[in-house]
């Protein structure tokens, strides 16, 4: 045998847990969005990480669908969209771009609804029979679900600013029986179900079932009790009990209270409670999902809708004949702030990957 060919690196389904845990969960750039835990029986969510309980026989799965593992977006996006993006697509390859708004808008939802009346329309009509979203208790802790009607998609809606393991609930749906799973959610959570659609065989659980990715845009999350325990009850002495609502806003975390009274700081200030998962992420606009869904870029209370595959474009077109969302073009300027923060984004994780000495993440 070659001498190259003797010390080949393992291919992906020869790495197990130990791989996982040496190559993204010990040097913390494990995005805790819940793949490894919900699709191999043997990995469980302990201590706020995904743990081993059980033997591994290195079957290679919770490497192959990790986000942090390695991700190539040239392949993924050559097999979703039949091309991969040009230089100057910083929001990813989307086929159109609006401002849009729910025409019934919920108090709870974070700009126009629109995830929420997405997700109401593609339930009703039979596209999907089921949605996974990220509730929430009433101490903001994030509580992903398996919802079925309008109402519970409803109640979902708003931004939870922590980092949520929303995946796991995908495995529920499953053994729930649902046959036509749709999931909402960040960036790196959209990145690893269309891995794990995506990336080629062996693995057989069930992945067909999942047949809409409903993306955000995110900058960047937090983590719960940093966030908690820093800003909210150490910077504005609030309990998170009393708060009614968290908004990113023209530079400042705000966090409203439920007397409607608003503590604000300069976004820089929460740098402490960010994430350190995060770093090393490039996506800004869920490049991956079927239909993104953001703020920048349009008015308060509207949402910038980018429809990407044929599914999101279907959808949006739907939901918009079916009057429950209304439009209007995005501006020029809008776009502009949008693909800079993009832009932003990716710089950021150009130097955070160097500094946390992440590999195989290549755009
Ligand atoms: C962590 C985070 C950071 C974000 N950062 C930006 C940003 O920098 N710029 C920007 O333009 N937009 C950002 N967004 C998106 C923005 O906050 C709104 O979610 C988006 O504009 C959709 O608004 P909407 O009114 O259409 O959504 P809604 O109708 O209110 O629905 C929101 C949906 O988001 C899901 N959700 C809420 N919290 C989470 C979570 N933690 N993890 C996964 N899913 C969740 C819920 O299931 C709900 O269905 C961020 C979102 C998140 C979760």
């Amino acid at each position: 045998m070659a001498a190259k060919e003797k010390y080949a690196e393992p291919t992906y389904l020869e790495c197990g847990f130990g791989e996982l845990e040496y190559k993204v969960i010990s040097p913390e750039i494990c995005c805790r969005c819940g793949t490894c835990e919900a699709f191999c029986p043997r990995i469980e969510h302990k201590e706020n990480k995904p743990a081993l309980v059980e033997y591994d026989p290195l079957c290679g799965l919770c490497f192959a669908y990790c986000p942090r593992t390695f991700l190539d977006m040239g392949e993924l996006e050559a097999k979703l969209f039949g091309r991969t993006r040009n230089a100057d697509e910083a929001l990813g390859i989307f086929k159109k771009a609006v401002s849009a708004q729910a025409t019934a808008r919920q108090s709870k939802a974070q700009d126009g609804g629109v995830a929420t009346a997405l997700l109401v329309q593609a339930l009703e009509s039979g596209i999907i029979d089921c949605a996974v979203v990220t509730d929430r208790d009433d101490e903001w802790r994030t509580v992903a679900r398996v919802v079925t009607t309008a109402d519970e998609v409803k109640a979902a809606a708003g931004t939870k600013y922590t980092i949520s393991n929303s995946v796991y609930a995908v495995k529920e749906a499953m053994e729930k029986g649902y046959k036509k799973i749709g999931f909402v959610g960040t960036p790196c959570q959209i990145q690893a179900l269309r891995k794990v659609q995506l990336l080629d065989e062996p693995y057989d659980f069930g992945q067909k079932k999942i047949v809409l990715l409903v993306g955000l845009f995110c900058m960047e999350n937090f983590d719960y009790d940093e966030l908690m325990e820093g800003l909210v009850k150490g910077k504005f002495g609030l309990d998170p009990k009393d708060v009614a609502r968290f908004e990113i806003s023209k530079g400042m975390f705000r966090v409203i209270d439920k007397s409607g009274k608003a503590h604000e700081v300069k976004i820089e200030e929460t740098d402490a409670y960010t994430f350190k998962g995060c770093g090393p992420c490039f996506d800004f606009a869920s490049e991956l999902s079927d239909v993104s869904v953001g703020s920048v870029g349009s008015a308060g209370g509207w949402s910038t809708v980018l429809m990407r595959t044929d599914a999101g474009e279907k959808l949006y077109a739907a939901t918009l004949a079916a009057g429950a969302v209304q439009e209007k073009a995005i501006s020029e300027k809008g776009m502009a702030l949008a693909m800079r923060l993009a832009g932003n984004k990716a710089q950021r994780f150009e130097t955070k990957s160097q500094e946390m000495k992440v590999s195989g993440i290549t755009r």
